[in-house]
């Protein structure tokens, strides 16, 4: 059986690697390049960051073209990785159990939830690691019933620096990402192509037969008995689209709101990020300096990175985006989510200055990089785990899957989504 599998990030490499070490022979398609971590000193950008001559985060794609950012409404970007490994390669490391809307609809994923953490190494950030704010932080939390516990994270901490940069990649190689995975499926036999982007899925006789990628107006024909695709949730509902396939319009994005304060010597760089976190209602509160808005978002210019406090909530927004076939995404904040922000953001405020943090507080740029909901599992699907809108041949193996946000970190629940979606995939042979 041959398997062609759509992307490497959380999902595909997971599926990449069990099809292969299934005896499946595979073919992965990644759209972006071997991924680099950004190493190159950026001091001489302090001056131009302060009087705003920077420019929007778009910057960030030019000089690390592996972050890709995109604005779906006036206020809101989304971000994604779109090189080896997609998004894990961009993430803080946070391992997290997330699974919103699929224990009600019988998809418990207990199982692959523990055998990933077991694979990849769960551990937290000891308290003497953490800087003295985010510790006074955790203990206002704690004091204000919000609950904190550390954050369980997928790093070797014997090899972490403490550079704060996670999502610039780690140049140490400390943090996992899904290119562990990948290595794993290509031991095993898999074979992958970069700078491969995939067009259309190729459907006849109403099965997915394989897949036109490559070259936009000469892309190739690639045969496969199954079509796996994990190219996200904005790649797949692009895929969908384009093939005159179904995929819905209902993308979330976790949307996080840094709430950013002003502490003198603060260095909350001088931390892996949000080493701490509080489950909310709906979202979550974590120390974290946002590196989107620390560059590029006005209202933080004014404060120098060594003394900026920031505390990120990570809202479970609502499911109201839509992917087009041309890749535009359009994505607006709802007014109820605004509204949730607006109260979580106070109580993040309210914590800060319970410990000594000084104003003037600044809000961060909305921005999103959890994107899901695009083929969502339904009820009727939880045993098969193919969504009855894809063809016969054709399944989703990544977030895309997830009916609703999470509010939390999601490279866990896209891993363990595409472990269970591959081991079926042999069990559905038509
Ligand atoms: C900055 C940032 C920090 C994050 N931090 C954390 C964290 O600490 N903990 C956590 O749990 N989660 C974190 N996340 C979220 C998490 O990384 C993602 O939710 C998760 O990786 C999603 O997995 P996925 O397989 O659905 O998609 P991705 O990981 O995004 O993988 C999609 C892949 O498909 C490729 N692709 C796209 N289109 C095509 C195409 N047409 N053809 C071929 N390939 C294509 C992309 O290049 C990419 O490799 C973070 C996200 C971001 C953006």
């Amino acid at each position: 059986m041959r398997a062609i599998v759509v992307g490497t990030g959380a999902g595909g490499a997971t599926a990449a690697r069990e099809l292969a070490l299934r005896g499946f022979e595979v073919l992965v398609l990644e759209a972006g390049k071997p991924f680099r971590p950004f190493t190159r000193n950026i001091s001489w950008a302090a001056p131009l960051r302060r009087v705003g001559a920077l420019g929007g985060e778009r910057t960030i794609s030019r000089l690390f073209p592996a972050m890709e950012t995109r604005r779906s409404s006036e206020d809101l970007v989304l971000v994604r990785g779109l090189a080896a490994g997609g998004c894990t390669v961009l993430s803080c490391g946070n391992l997290v159990r997330a699974d919103n809307g699929l224990k009600d609809m019988g998809v418990d994923l207990a199982p692959e939830f523990e055998e990933l953490e077991r694979l990849i190494g769960v551990t937290t950030v000891p308290r003497p690691r953490w800087r003295p704010l985010s510790a006074a932080m955790f203990d206002a939390a704690a004091k204000m019933d919000l609950s904190p516990a550390p954050t369980p994270k997928a790093v070797d901490l014997s090899g972490c620096v403490s550079c704060g940069l996670c999502e610039l990649g780690c140049a140490r190689g400390a943090r996992w990402d899904s290119r562990r995975f990948l290595g794993d499926a290509l031991r095993a036999g898999a074979t992958v192509r970069y700078g491969t982007p995939v067009r259309k899925v190729v459907v006849e006789d109403g099965r997915a037969r394989g897949v036109l990628a490559g070259r936009k107006g000469a892309p190739e024909r690639m045969r496969a008995d199954a079509v796996v695709l994990a190219a996200g949730g904005i790649g797949n509902a692009q895929v969908l689209k384009s093939s005159g396939l179904r995929a819905e319009d209902r993308l979330w994005a976790d949307i996080v709101l840094t709430v950013g304060g002003r502490s003198a010597s603060a260095r909350m760089l001088g931390e892996p990020p949000m080493v701490w976190y509080a489950r909310r209602d709906g979202y979550m509160l974590s120390p974290y300096i946002d590196i989107l808005s620390h560059w590029f978002h006005g209202p933080w210019r004014k404060v120098p990175v060594g003394d900026r406090v920031g505390l990120m909530v990570k809202l479970a927004d609502e499911g109201n985006g839509r992917v087009n076939a041309d890749g535009t995404v359009e994505k607006p904040v709802s007014e109820m989510d605004r509204v949730r922000l607006d109260g979580a953001a106070g109580l993040a405020r309210r914590l800060m200055e319970g410990v000594g943090v000084e104003g003037p507080f600044v809000e961060g740029m909305l921005n999103g990089g959890h994107l899901g909901g695009t083929v969502p599992l339904a009820r009727c699907d939880a045993a098969t785990m193919h969504p009855s809108t894809l063809p016969e041949g054709l399944w989703a193996a990544d977030l895309s899957l997830a009916p609703r946000s999470e509010g939390l970190p999601t490279m866990l629940v896209a891993a363990a989504l595409a472990l269970r979606v591959a081991r079926l995939i042999p069990l559905r042979r038509t």
